[in-house]
C-alpha cells in the first residue's frame, strides 16, 4: 500500500514543487527549520510539540489509558466498572485543545492529507512509553462499508500505516464491521455498549495472534470494547491498543466518539 504515489503526472510534479517549498508547522504557521523540515519530523515546531496536550505515561491507568490520581495503576473506577475485553490501551495524547481540533479536520473536514502527522506524532509519543506488547499484527478499527463510501477514507487505517515501520504487519481485513450502527456521537455514554453489540466480525487467521488494535479516539471505549470482544472470542491471544487521542474523564465531558 502506498499512499502517496500517483500516475497522473500532473499530481507527480505537483507533488516535486511541494517538496521543494519547507513546511509550515501545522499549528503557529511558522517556517520550520530545516533540520525539522525533513519528513521524519512532525511538521510541528519544538515550541508547539511541546505544548500539544501528551498523556503522562505515569499516570495514565495501564488498562484503559484514562488518567489517574496515583501513579502507575493497573486498574482505574473507570475500567473496573467497564471490565474492557482489551489487554491494555496506551494512549498518545489527551482529546483536547488543538490536537482535538485536527483530528476533528482530519476527519470530519475529509483532510486525508493529516494522516502523516497525526500518525508520525502517535509514533513520537509512543515512545515515551517504557513496555510495549509483542505484536504478530495490527488491525485498524473498521468502518462500515456506508461510512466508508461517505468519508473516502478510514481514519484509523491510515493512522495505523503512518505510525508503525512500512514492514509492520498491518491486516486491515481481519477484522469487519457487519452492523451499520448509529454513529457514537449521537448517543448518550449509556446506550454506546449496547449500541456496538454484534457490530464486528473477526477472520479465523486471528486465532492464536497477538493483535494491536488502532484507533483515533476513545471516549467510552465501547467500540473498542466490542472489536476486542469479537478478536478474543475469535481465539486471539492477546488484544491491545493504541489510540491517538483518549478523552480524559476528567475534563469536559463532550462525547465525540
Ligand atoms: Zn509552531
Ligand atoms: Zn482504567
Amino acid at each position: 500500500m502506498e499512499m502517496e504515489q500517483t500516475s497522473n503526472p500532473l499530481k507527480r510534479s505537483l507533488a516535486k514543487a511541494r517538496a521543494l517549498i519547507p513546511p509550515k508547522c501545522w499549528h503557529c504557521r511558522q517556517w520550520l527549520p530545516p533540520h525539522q523540515a525533513k519528513a521524519a519530523y512532525p511538521f510541528v515546531c519544538a515550541p508547539c510539540l511541546e505544548n500539544l496536550p501528551w498523556t503522562d505515561p505515569a499516570y495514565s491507568c495501564a488498562h484503559c489509558g484514562q488518567q489517574t490520581a496515583e501513579s502507575k495503576r493497573l486498574y482505574c473506577p473507570h475500567c473496573l466498572e467497564n471490565k474492557f475485553h482489551f489487554d491494555q490501551l496506551w494512549g498518545g495524547f489527551q482529546y483536547e485543545g488543538i490536537l482535538q481540533q485536527w483530528i476533528i479536520s482530519f476527519k470530519f473536514g475529509k483532510h486525508e492529507q493529516m494522516a502523516r502527522m497525526l500518525g508520525k506524532l502517535l509514533a513520537l509519543s509512543l515512545m515515551r512509553y517504557q513496555e510495549f506488547p509483542e505484536i504478530d499484527a495490527i488491525i485498524p478499527i473498521p468502518l462500515h462499508r456506508k461510512r466508508l463510501q461517505q468519508r473516502g477514507f478510514n481514519q484509523s487505517l491510515l493512522l495505523a500505516f503512518h505510525t508503525f515501520p512500512k514492514d509492520s504487519n498491518l491486516q486491515h481485513h481481519w477484522l469487519k464491521r457487519v452492523r451499520s450502527t448509529i454513529p457514537q456521537t449521537e448517543l448518550p455514554a449509556a446506550q454506546r455498549f449496547s449500541n456496538m453489540e454484534n457490530a464486528f466480525q473477526a477472520s479465523p487467521q486471528v486465532q492464536g495472534k497477538r493483535l494491536l488494535l488502532v484507533d483515533d479516539v476513545i471516549t467510552t471505549g465501547a467500540t473498542l470494547n466490542a472489536a476486542a470482544q469479537t478478536l478474543k472470542e475469535a481465539g486471539a491471544r492477546s488484544v491491545n491498543v493504541v489510540v491517538l487521542a483518549r478523552r480524559m474523564f476528567s475534563s469536559e465531558l463532550k462525547a465525540t466518539t
